[in-house]
């Protein structure tokens, strides 16, 4: 079965599996070495370090990439030119009030459907893509970052570590970040919410059955283009999504994570801070090699003896 790979929330991978695919979201690591794409100033890390590992996958017949911000618009750029991998680049509307932004969604969507036909998927299947979203809505599903409470639909997050319970907020995080869970827990802290890009933020909510019975495809399409980011304009839902997921895991603070180069999230910092109620530790990494744990934990250290 041939894989096409993404790392965009806004890809339903329910619906590359409707076409016989397999969807594999690709959270790059990154690889060390790699450099089909070298450091380039303004594409920020996260972006450079995904394409190099597209790059590096030999088993990867197509890639999707979106519009939400403009590194991802640039990677779809150098992968055409780069790359030999076929890629897809999908519009995402920042605007989602209107009924013209979701049709445009939904119109991509099929657009993506040609593409993924053309690479050797099947005409997308009805019952395929009810299975595929059911299967999600039990946890079963194709998305998975490799993270430690990556929540599905189902279940809450797993809490992790024991401690003071924190939010951890902010854009993507790579597959190295994983050690960022490690060090709050050895710090005193204990992650109830991972509202990053990779965590629950980046799955979207639950189906309705009986609209997913009818029209899936129409389901799908509202249920991924409602998931909160920075980028949507306005993006109250975020702060709705945020307000109602801090009240449910009882986080007594906030780590907001970004990388260095992420316009998006680095400008978001200062009215996260203004709007939450909660005490917040800004991490900035570069996302260049591996992180740096000893001023991480310094950082996380003095931001946990608010709590003491
Ligand atoms: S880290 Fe920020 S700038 Fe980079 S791809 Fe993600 S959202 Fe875009």
């Amino acid at each position: 079965m041939k894989t096409i790979a993404y790392t965009c929330p806004y890809v339903p991978a329910e619906w590359i599996a409707a076409h016989g695919l397999r969807a594999r979201r690709l959270v790059p690591l990154p690889i060390e070495g790699t450099s089909t794409i070298p450091r380039i100033e303004g594409l920020c890390l996260y972006a450079r370090a995904f394409v190099n590992d597209v790059a590096a996958s030999d088993d990867v017949s197509g890639v999707v990439v979106t519009t939400m911000c403009d590194p991802m618009r640039r990677v779809f750029d150098l992968l055409v030119r780069r790359v030999d991998t076929p890629a897809f680049l999908l519009n995402v509307p920042s605007t989602w009030q209107t009924v013209a932004a979701q049709r445009l969604y939904l119109d991509e969507l099929k657009r993506l459907g040609r593409f993924l036909v053309r690479l050797g998927g099947h005409e997308p299947d009805k019952e395929e893509l009810i299975r595929a979203m059911l299967d999600q809505a039990h946890g079963n599903g194709v998305h998975g970052t490799g993270f430690p409470n990556a929540m599905n639909r189902v279940g809450g997050p797993t809490p992790y570590g024991h401690g003071v319970p924190l939010a951890l907020v902010g854009g993507p995080l790579m597959l190295r970040d994983r050690v960022l869970f490690d060090v709050i827990a050895d710090c005193g802290g204990r992650i109830v919410l991972d509202a990053t890009e990779t965590g629950q933020r980046g799955v979207c909510g639950p189906f309705d059955r009986r609209r997913l019975a009818e029209d899936p495809l129409m389901e799908l399409a509202q249920a991924y283009f409602r998931l909160p980011d920075a980028s949507r304009r306005p993006n109250s839902e975020l702060y709705r999504w945020l307000k109602d997921q801090l009240a449910q895991s009882g986080a007594h603070g906030i780590i907001f994570h970004h990388y260095v180069w992420c316009d998006k999230w680095r400008a978001e910092f200062a009215r996260l801070k203004e709007w939450a109620n909660l005490p917040v530790l800004r991490l900035d990494s570069e996302g260049d090699g591996p992180i740096d744990m000893v001023r991480t934990r310094n950082r996380v250290r003095a931001f946990m003896e608010m709590f003491q």
